[in-house]
């Protein structure tokens, strides 16, 4: 099931059911910032957030790293989860503005492996966060994993149950061309979130059941278990 051809068949198959969105910037820092304000809320509430920011704040290193705290969360409310990201976007602009003169490209100018350690060692930035800026700003050949893609991954049996985040990105990145790798993170995540639900997967309605380890175990009736993980 690793293989090269059924990951890009798999890939295939969501491109025919769903139209994947699209980034509106490629400026990495508001990449950064959507990204964070992103972690437990939707996309509505993030566009939001970023526009009041844009209002009143404006996005960039210097003008954040300057705003006081209680702007910063008066805008991005919405959002939720505001006290800890409104610390926490004020810090990294700030580091940036120190290490980076508020420039992100002297990061995304690195190599991959030096770029992503320079995002990760900015405050509160993992894996994830760093990887969307990596892939959705400069390109880079990474694979970023969200929450979905770690369910789907296991579920359709790509990795196994115990796999972390480093395992479950090497897979598809293994598995897919690089061109692919945007439109099949976007892809996946839109799967995640109308079938492949962390719930109860509504598996009778998945296109991409044919692939799937759990939907075969599940049809096999192996040990009485439901549609569930
Ligand atoms: S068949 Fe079920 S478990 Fe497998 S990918 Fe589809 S919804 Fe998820």
């Amino acid at each position: 099931m690793e293989d090269k051809k059924n990951l890009s068949s798999i890939v295939r198959v969501l491109e025919k059911i769903y139209v994947p969105w699209r980034w509106e910037t490629r400026d990495p820092f508001k990449i950064l910032i959507s990204t964070i304000l992103s972690q437990r809320t939707n996309w509505m509430n993030v566009k939001e957030a970023i526009e009041r920011l844009e209002n009143k704040i404006g996005i960039s290193p210097y003008a954040l790293a300057k705003a006081s705290i209680e702007d910063i969360k008066e805008c991005i409310r919405i959002a939720g989860l505001y006290n800890m990201k409104s610390v926490r976007i004020k810090e990294i602009a700030k580091v940036i503005v120190e290490r980076f003169g508020g420039d992100l490209n002297r990061i995304l100018n690195l190599s991959l492996n030096e770029a992503r350690k320079e995002f990760l060692g900015l405050p509160g930035v993992g894996f994830k966060t760093a990887d969307v800026v990596l892939l959705f700003a400069a390109g880079k050949p990474v694979f970023p994993v969200d929450t979905h893609i770690v369910r789907i991954s296991k579920r359709i049996g790509i990795v196994g149950d115990k796999a972390g985040y480093e395992d479950i990105r090497r897979a598809w990145e293994k598995g897919l061309p690089h061109e692919k790798y945007a439109v099949a993170h976007v892809l996946l995540i839109m799967h995640g979130r109308n079938v492949c639900k962390s719930g109860k997967p509504l598996c009778d309605k998945c296109s991409i059941s044919k692939f799937c380890a759990f939907y075969h175990k599940l049809k096999r009736g192996a040990r009485g278990e439901s549609c569930k993980k």
